[in-house]
């Protein structure tokens, strides 16, 4: 194919990725975004395969159709709140096609003695080294991801207290394993060694984070899965790989970033910070013994009825419960009465980065009632009743007042400064966090023990009743 068409079509799928990301961070353009990028990628895949003289399509067509019916399955099957595994799965899939893409090359490259010399030589050690690490790290790394969310293993910290020297040692083993190779690139058994401290070193990284953390791992190691593929792009010459991996790599960062900044955590306090700090069980009977105050639907219609200003707190709960449609009917009875309602949505609420934002979109919530952490703040102090549905550590005041606290510093949504606050859940469980919750047995506050969208169907009923 003549090299001009390739890069000007190469250069349609990049512009189609960046409106394709420009697009996602809307509700309203997502889906188009999407699309975008979806269209962009196939031209980019088409292009491809057009320019590189394949022999024979039967693996490509096989895998075609295998991953295909995969992606379609899993894309059709998996629950709104197990997205966040999904895509540690994906991550970790791209992790591993990259590693997959540079070990290939570089036993091709073996057998045909093409490392090439001088400069270039080592340039193409380099990128096969720098795939392989960083793609074993995303590989395994996400599987305990993966593992931890689905909760096949604890979700908790796991390890020990030393765990991030280990860490240490098998980060600079890995680079004496690039170094090494640069010198002596035929060195076979030390090319799968390198590999191997960088799969076990994706293990030891992730599985001492945990609880609140997991969101930010997850996001970094998508953009780990970004690098490796265009360092991957670099070994074979392909510049959309490189551009499409550099795309994910900085998007991934930034996501990074914004969720550190969300939970008030450096990156460095995440990874190698909380140790054995998180999920110390706490007797929920004793710590909450005494001090809780229960209400009926009835009892919140009384409430509410007198209320001027009512936010709504959305948390993992309402997602389990899929209460958002409830939600949305309850919102509709207050605003007939000429309540004012919005909805505070913490940047990590539920399991996924945007995951309240999806649920209620999806219920036609319009989107300017949904009010981001740091606006809605300063209202609560005016707000009647906040209703906590099914969120619980993005809500807990120990993250603003108990210096002890695994989750001190992280911005949470004031809700107990409101003047009554209504909390639905089933029982006095924890959170994601493992830690109790002093809202519930603040003065102002009222416990509604039920399934959330049993308990707001029946709020709402007695509400129209009233
Ligand atoms: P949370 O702290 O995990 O609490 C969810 C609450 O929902 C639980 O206390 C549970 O209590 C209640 N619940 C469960 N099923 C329910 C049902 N059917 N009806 C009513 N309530 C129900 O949730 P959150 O406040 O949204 O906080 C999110 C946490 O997850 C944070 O710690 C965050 O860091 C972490 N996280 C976030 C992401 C992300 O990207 N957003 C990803 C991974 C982890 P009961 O069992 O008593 O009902």
């Amino acid at each position: 194919m003549n090299i001009t068409i390739v890069n000007l079509a190469y250069l349609l799928a990049a512009v189609l990725f960046i409106l394709g990301i420009k697009g996602l961070t809307r509700p309203k353009t997502a889906v188009r975004g999407n699309m975008l990028s979806a269209t962009g990628m196939l031209i980019a895949v088409v292009v491809t395969l057009l320019d590189r003289s394949i022999l024979t399509y039967d693996f490509i067509v096989a895998g075609l159709v295998v991953g295909g019916v995969i992606g379609a399955v899993m894309a059709l099957k998996v629950k709104m709140t197990a997205m966040p595994q999904m895509v540690a799965l994906l991550n970790g899939s791209g992790g591993g096609a990259s590693l997959g893409l540079a070990a290939a090359s570089y036993l091709q490259s073996l057998e045909r003695a093409d490392f090439g010399t001088g400069a270039i030589a080592v340039l193409a050690v380099f990128f096969v080294a720098v795939t392989v690490i960083i793609g074993a790290v995303t590989l395994t790394g996400s599987l305990v991801a993966f593992a931890k969310l689905q909760e096949i293993i604890p979700g908790k910290p796991l390890g020990f207290a030393g765990m991030r020297y280990l860490n240490g040692v098998l980060f600079l083993a890995s680079l004496a394993g690039l170094a090494m190779l640069i010198a002596n690139p035929g060195n076979t058994p030390l090319f799968w060694l390198t590999v191997a401290v960088a799969a076990v070193l994706g293990l030891t990284l992730v599985l001492p984070i945990g609880g609140a953390d997991m969101p930010v791992v997850i996001a970094l190691l998508n953009s780990y899965s970004g690098i490796a593929a265009a360092a991957a792009g670099f070994i074979m010459g392909n510049t959309v790989l490189i551009i499409a991996g550099s795309l994910v790599g900085t998007s991934g960062l930034i996501l990074t970033k914004i969720m550190c900044v969300a939970m008030n955590r450096s990156l460095t306090n995440v990874l190698f910070g909380v140790m054995g700090e998180v999920g110390e069980s706490v007797d929920a009977d004793e710590y909450y013994a005494g001090k809780i105050k229960s209400a009926t639907a009835d009892e919140v219609a009384m409430v509410l009825e007198t209320a001027r200003r009512v936010v709504i707190v959305p948390g993992f709960g309402m997602a389990l419960s899929q209460a958002q449609h409830a939600v949305r009917e309850l919102m509709a009875a207050m605003e007939k009465r000429d309540i004012e309602v919005e909805y505070a949505i913490h940047p990590v609420a539920g399991r996924m980065p945007g995951h309240m934002n999806v649920l209620l979109a999806e219920a036609e919530v319009p989107y300017e009632k949904l009010v981001e952490m740091d606006r809605i703040n300063p209202t609560f102090e005016q707000t009647d009743v906040a209703i906590v549905i099914g969120a619980n550590d993005v809500t807990n005041p120990m993250a603003r007042e108990d210096k002890g606290s695994p989750i001190y510093g992280m911005p949470i949504l004031n809700v107990d400064k409101a003047k009554t606050v209504i909390v639905i859940k089933r029982s006095l469980s924890h959170g994601f966090a493992g830690l109790p919750n002093p809202l519930f047995t603040k003065e102002n506050t009222l416990m509604v023990f039920g399934d959330g969208k049993k308990a707001v169907v029946e709020m709402t009923a007695a509400l129209d009743a009233a």
